[in-house]
């Protein structure tokens, strides 16, 4: 018998306390710097890890979690990759439900981790049939359900990780940030890292970023189609509280996917699409506080995920394109913020 608090505490060793990249670029005749963590660096290769990890080790203090129950969980794609691995660590099994339209190599993961994937199509309702019938499931055979999109742990995670790691790794350079920028799935990291901003009585702006083809947020409902998978799963979660954040920023998803090979091929940091759009709302960012404004953003996760997407692609440029005008000049790293093994979650 594995000891399950000996295979969490392992876990924190893998999870979180990831680099703050400082991307140095010219835009809008500026040089500029962006901060961005280093997500992709986490034990499955995303932020989602911060969310699985904190949500199963309260689950297993709280007594939540029972000795080998089935963990389920709705998602369009990394958290079912988090679950999978942390659910494979830990031994217990993890059952998948999620949109047929996600990219292959996400079904292919969750599955390599020995996990069940349950594909919903968009007539059984896509993401929001993916939520109702793993409570469905989950209540039938009384397993697990973190329930991501409502759980204020998810939250929390980021309130007790990304924050204080960000703020940490800006003090040592002297630095105070301006503001957050980041893609909402869940909200979680959004409203988390928002949380520890307003502890610190930081007046550091905090804004949400949705694509600007498919604008739930600004609209309230699922509107229109996009590829920045991992951000606007069709619907506004109940964790995201637009009232206590800034204006929404939007950006088109072929802008992001062009963003996202730029930083790949011009600086060899090759990450996803989400961490595109991130790139470039962090800019807008700046366009709206001023150019030297210290602005933070996340690369969720790497670009291993979208091989068979349009990641890949050339994308046709719209006029409107901000990526084009941004000239990639280099970066260099903050590190870690705290000693390896640092545990961020008190329990
Ligand atoms: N980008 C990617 C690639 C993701 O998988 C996610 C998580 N769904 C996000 C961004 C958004 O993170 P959060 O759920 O914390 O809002």
């Amino acid at each position: 018998m594995r000891n399950i608090t000996d295979c969490f505490q392992a876990l924190t060793h893998l999870v979180g306390n990831t680099p703050l990249l400082a991307i140095r670029c010219r835009f809008r005749g500026s040089e500029r710097v962006v901060y961005a963590k280093a997500e992709y660096l986490n034990f499955t290769g995303s932020t989602k890890d911060r969310m699985a990890l904190h949500i199963l080790r309260r689950a297993h203090e709280q007594g939540l979690l029972k000795p080998g129950a089935q963990i389920v969980e709705a998602t369009s794609g990394n958290t079912g990759i988090a679950f999978a691995a942390i659910g494979a660590a830990i031994g217990h099994p993890v059952r998948i439900f999620m949109p047929d339209w996600m990219s292959q190599e996400r079904k292919d993961l969750i599955r390599s981790f020995g996990a069940e994937v349950r594909l919903v199509s968009k007539e059984e309702n896509g993401f929001l049939g993916s939520i109702e019938l793993s409570t469905q499931y989950a209540n039938q055979v009384g397993a697990f359900l973190p329930r991501q999109f409502d759980n204020e742990a998810n939250v929390e995670a980021h309130a007790l990780s990304t924050g204080p790691e960000i703020w940490a790794q800006l003090e040592k350079e002297q630095l105070q940030i301006d503001a957050f920028v980041a893609g909402v799935g869940t909200g979680g990291t959004v409203m988390g890292v928002a949380h520890y901003l307003r502890t610190r009585q930081s007046t550091a702006r905090v804004f949400p970023l949705e694509p600007s083809n498919s604008p739930t947020m600004s609209t309230g409902h699922r509107v229109g189609k996009h590829r920045i998978q991992g951000i606007s799963d069709e619907f506004i979660p109940a964790i995201v509280k637009l009232d206590q954040l800034d204006a929404i920023i939007a950006v088109d998803d072929g802008d992001a996917i062009c963003m996202a090979q730029s930083l790949a091929r011009q600086l060899g940091l090759a990450v996803g699409i989400s961490s595109g759009a991130n790139f470039l709302g962090a800019l807008l960012a700046q366009d709206m506080l001023g150019q030297a404004a210290t602005v933070v953003t996340i690369f969720c996760d790497d670009n291993k995920k979208y091989l068979s997407t349009a990641l890949m692609q050339e994308e046709p440029r719209k006029t409107e394109f901000l990526s084009p005008a941004v000239e990639l000049l280099g970066f260099s790293c903050l590190p870690r913020a705290f000693a390896r093994g640092w545990d961020p979650f008190p329990h």
